[in-house]
């Protein structure tokens, strides 16, 4: 059994990335930038922000975290994103969601230009991925492309079983997984809430690569992975623990114990998907650096 590692995969990723920075450096330009919006604070977003803000600074890049109470108006928010669309040294914005509910997601993430778009989450650049154009791919979606082409697992071919169809996982992985292109030609089947339970374990049983971002701890047990099948475990759920030192531990949606039993090979939760998402965004920034798809 193989364990996909995402602090191997996403080492190599970074190191290669950091090459490139220095090369940069090396001839005295400005290195990739990534802007981090944080509205409020929630303790995961907390985490995943710090997170991706440190391994910017690892690869090179330069960064700028900029925090808002979680009463902003989303006036302000907008006039924030405007300002940095227009800063010529940002190439990547993020905004971390989830946001408040009196802020529309939607109308924030549609302001960010589509050439800073580097989570990849505007309907400009999904309208691109879905036509197999070059673009920003969705971080997380991306992650997972970049874990399958380190491990060398063939997806040409295969019968790939997503489950979950949200815009920033299930449904992005579902459309990139059968396309013409490097780790796509799979034959994909997305599951999501309303696939039936006794049809949602058949069609596990038959996946060749079983990818799970629904959201619920051990969702998936050995009953529903085919022998040999590899697993990718999306999913990140803290779950109150009391003997934990943070009084919580991170749960995927894949029961691992069972799941190394039975397969060839599985992501592990923490330290697989989540590392990988950042990898898919530091390749987003330093392409969001080196070219632009819109000429406006
Ligand atoms: P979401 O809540 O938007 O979507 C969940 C999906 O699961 C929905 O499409 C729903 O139809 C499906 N679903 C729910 N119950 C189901 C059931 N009983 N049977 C079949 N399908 C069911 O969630 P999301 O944003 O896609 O995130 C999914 C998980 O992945 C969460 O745990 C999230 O924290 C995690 N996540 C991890 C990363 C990472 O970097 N590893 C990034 C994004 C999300």
């Amino acid at each position: 059994m193989l364990v996909l590692d995402g602090k191997i995969a996403s080492a190599a990723v970074k190191a290669s990335l950091l090459q490139q920075t220095q090369a940069l450096q090396a001839a005295g330009k400005r290195t990739p930038h990534l802007a981090a919006i944080l509205v409020g604070n929630n303790g995961a977003s907390e985490t995943y922000v710090a997170s991706k803000v440190k391994n910017c600074e690892e690869t090179g890049f330069g960064s700028s975290l900029i925090r808002f109470n979680d009463d902003v108006s989303e006036a302000d928010l907008l006039a924030k994103i405007a300002e940095l669309n227009a800063d010529k040294t940002v190439d990547g914005i993020l905004v971390q969601l989830p946001l408040p509910k009196h802020i529309n997601d939607e109308k924030i993430i549609e302001a960010i230009h589509p050439d800073k778009d580097v989570d990849g989450f505007h309907p400009m650049n999904i309208g691109r991925m879905v036509q197999g154009l070059d673009t920003f791919i969705p971080a997380t979606p991306y992650g997972v492309l970049l874990m399958l082409e380190y491990y060398k697992i063939e997806t040409k071919g295969k019968h790939v079983v997503v489950i979950g169809r949200s815009n920033i996982v299930g449904r992005p992985m579902s459309i990139l997984l059968s396309s013409n292109r490097p780790q796509g030609e799979a034959h994909v089947t997305l599951c999501h809430r309303h696939t039936p339970k006794e049809e949602l374990i058949s069609l596990c049983q038959q996946a060749d690569i079983l990818v799970v971002a629904v959201g619920i701890p051990e969702f998936v047990t050995a009953n529903m992975i085919k022998p040999g099948a590899v697993i990718i475990d999306v999913g990140i759920t803290r779950v109150e623990d009391a003997t934990a030192k943070k009084g919580f531990r991170i749960k995927g949606d894949v029961n691992y114990a069972e799941a190394i039993a039975k397969a060839s090979a599985v992501t592990p939760v923490p330290g697989g998907v989540g590392l990988m998402t950042i990898a898919g965004l530091l390749m987003n920034t330093m392409k969001a650096y080196t070219g632009k798809f819109y000429h406006n």
